[in-house]
């Protein structure tokens, strides 16, 4: 599966281009022991999506 480590590591959605979640994707820069210390969900992604991204880090213009 050429797109296994194309997924999100909170969510484990596909990332991959034309998967819907391309856009706005963010590489996660931790290796995978670091990603199972973390107790990511599924850390064999290397990507976080942009909607994890707003819940980990609450970038400041998305509301609430
Ligand atoms: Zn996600």
């Amino acid at each position: 599966m050429q797109f296994e480590k194309e997924i999100c590591n909170e969510c484990g959605r596909a990332v991959h281009f034309g998967s819907g979640l391309f856009v706005n994707r963010v590489a996660d820069l931790n290796d995978i022991e670091t990603r199972i210390e973390m107790r990511k969900p599924f850390p064999n992604g290397e990507y976080i999506c942009c909607e994890c991204t707003y819940q980990i880090y609450e970038y400041p213009y998305v509301g609430n």
